[in-house]
Parts: C-alpha cells; structure tokens; sequence
C-alpha cells in the first residue's frame, strides 16, 4: 500500500516544515515525495535523523506543475483545512484512507496533495483532486504542513494494521461482463476527458452564461465512481470530439449524415 502513494507538496515554502515531512516520512515508511515549485531545496537538517536520508533525498522528484506531478497517478486526495461547496467531493481522512486501500489492491497510484503553509491549495488545484480531504480538528482547523501529512500518513498506517479488513468501503459495483480491455486511466486521461466534456458543452451552447457552474465538478465526481479503464476514456473522449467536429461542419453549412444503428438502446 505505502508504495502506491505519493506525497506531493505544492509550493513548500520553510525549510524546517520540508525538513519535518521527510522526517515523518521516514518514520511512517513513505518514500516517494514530489515537490511543486519549491521555495528553495535547502531543508533544514536538523529536522531530520542523518541516518538513511541520502537515499531518500536522491529521489525526491520536483516539477514545475501540479499537473506534471500527478500525471502517472490514478486518484489524487487534496487535502484542505477548508470546506467547499457542496459539488467538491469531499471526504474525512479516514474514509479517504479506507478507500486508498481498496484502489491500491486494484494496483492504483494515488497522490496526496498538501497545500502553501500559508494559503494552502487554491480552487483550481483542488479541481485536479479527485477528492478533497478534511482531517476533522477543533474549530481552529488549519493545522501545520507537516503534521497534516502526518497525520494522514499514520491513518494509512494504522488501517494497515489491521483496520482494513472491516471497515473496507464497498468499490463501485463491477458490471459483471465487463472485462477491463486496459489499464486504469491516470489522472492526466481522467482529466483530459473532463476537459473534453467541458469543451464539448461549451460548443453545444449548455451553458447560458459564464457565471461559475458545478456542472463539470458532478461530471467528475461520476467519472470517478465509474473507475474508468484506458479504453472507455479513449471511447468517451472520441465521443466528444464528434461534438466539435458536428459543430465545425454546421458552420460551413455541412449536415453530416446520421445512421441509427439497428440496436435495441437506439429505439
Ligand atoms: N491557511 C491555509 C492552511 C495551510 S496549512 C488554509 O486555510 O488553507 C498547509 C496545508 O496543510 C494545507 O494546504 C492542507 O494541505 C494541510 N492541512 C492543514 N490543515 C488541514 C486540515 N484540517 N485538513 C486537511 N488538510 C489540512
């Protein structure tokens, strides 16, 4: 399981809070951290033990964009001090951690994604997480960087105690004929779907207005519980791209011919 998660920072900012998650890190066998734009690479030393570090440090990965960091991921949790509206899926970090386990027995990669110490993650970085994650506090919710991973990592440790078992989340019902053709789609498919969708709205004239509208975050949320496969993404984004190309020979006063194929969905 430890091995099917990433830690992914985006924008760390002080040292001593770097230095602090490596150690935590180390204490709860967690290897694989990704920084987005780091403020500066000069962790403070004295947060973490001298032992065993170099390896880890070798492999910390650093990218220019939360995008690239979670472009091999299949689910990724943004984990925020706040709660949004009501179209955000969001889960407390038991429940999220439930569900991680269950993903990583399907052989799933997923990301957990920390905010700036001092603004945390921004809307548009929460839309790149499947779920947004809420570790439950006083009213006083915003906790320190790197006790936040903390804490989410020794939720992953405790369930992998022996928790698992009977708490595990059902996973979305199977269709029993259907035989995956491919791999799990990534986040990036994921998302390029979605952008997909959203272009394709947007040229069929759904939306009236350019008011903020939920309606892409709920197509989201029900792509995610449809754990989709490389080939349905593939299917799915073909789909859409006909939109456009529909649209494109509207407006050089081309219909395309249309068949129904004889098939009993089609009546
Ligand atoms: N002032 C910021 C908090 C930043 S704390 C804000 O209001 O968003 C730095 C990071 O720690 C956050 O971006 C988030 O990833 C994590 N974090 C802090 N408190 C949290 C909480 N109660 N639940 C989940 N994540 C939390």
């Amino acid at each position: 399981m430890k091995d099917a998660v990433s830690i992914i920072l985006v924008e760390p900012q002080n040292p001593i809070n770097l230095g602090t998650v490596i150690r935590a890190m180390k204490n709860m066998g967690f290897e694989a951290l990704s920084l987005v734009k780091p403020a500066s690479m000069a962790f403070d030393k004295t947060q973490i033990s001298a032992h065993h570090t170099e390896d880890f440090l070798d492999k910390i990965q650093i990218f220019d964009s939360l995008d690239d960091a979670l472009s091999q991921c299949h689910e990724s949790y943004g984990f925020s001090a706040r709660k949004r509206a009501q179209t955000w899926a969001s889960v407390e970090v038991g429940d999220a951690v439930t569900r991680m386990f269950g993903l990583a027995r399907e052989h799933k990669k997923m990301a957990l994604v920390f905010g700036r110490e001092q603004t945390g993650l921004t809307n548009e970085e929460l839309e790149r997480c499947t779920f947004q994650v809420h570790i439950p506090t006083s009213e006083y919710a915003s906790l320190n960087l790197a006790q936040a991973v903390l804490i989410a990592m020794y939720e992953i440790q405790r369930q992998a105690m022996g928790m698992q078992a009977e708490n595990a989340v059902q996973m979305p019902a199977i269709i029993d004929n259907y035989v995956p053709g491919s791999a799990p789609a990534t986040l990036d498919q994921q998302r390029r779907l979605v952008q997909a969708i959203a272009d394709a709205l947007v040229t069929l004239g759904y939306y009236k207005s350019d008011a903020p509208n939920a309606a892409v975050h709920r197509v989201q949320n029900i792509l995610t519980r449809a754990q989709l496969h490389e080939d349905e993404v593939h299917l799915l984004m073909g789909m859409c791209r006909e939109v456009e190309n529909y649209a494109k020979l509207l407006k050089r006063g081309i219909e395309p011919t249309q068949f129904r194929p004889k098939n009993s969905l089609l009546n």
